[in-house]
């Protein structure tokens, strides 16, 4: 069985080396910036939601590509238009 590269890594193998968190950080950063992964979940504080991308969930991770950080924690339900 393949293993992430980076060591004391816990997560499944998904590609190039890496399991898919520590992936998705080479691919954004170029390099591994968190060697320690804790879980599938958002890293912004109070949000429980399943990462999409890098440490966060697609709501965050949106902001995160838009504006090169977090600005709004508190994510709604339910944008309305
Ligand atoms: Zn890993
Ligand atoms: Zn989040």
């Amino acid at each position: 069985m393949k293993r992430c590269s980076v060591e004391d890594c816990d997560w499944p193998y998904f590609h190039k080396g890496h399991c898919k968190p520590h992936f998705l950080q080479v691919q954004n950063y170029g390099k591994v910036v968190k060697k320690k992964i804790r879980k599938a979940i958002c890293s912004v504080e109070g949000c429980k939601r399943i990462i999409s991308g890098l440490e966060y969930c697609h709501a965050h991770y949106k902001q995160f590509k838009k504006n090169g950080k977090i600005i709004h924690k508190k994510i709604r339900k339910g944008n309305r238009r």
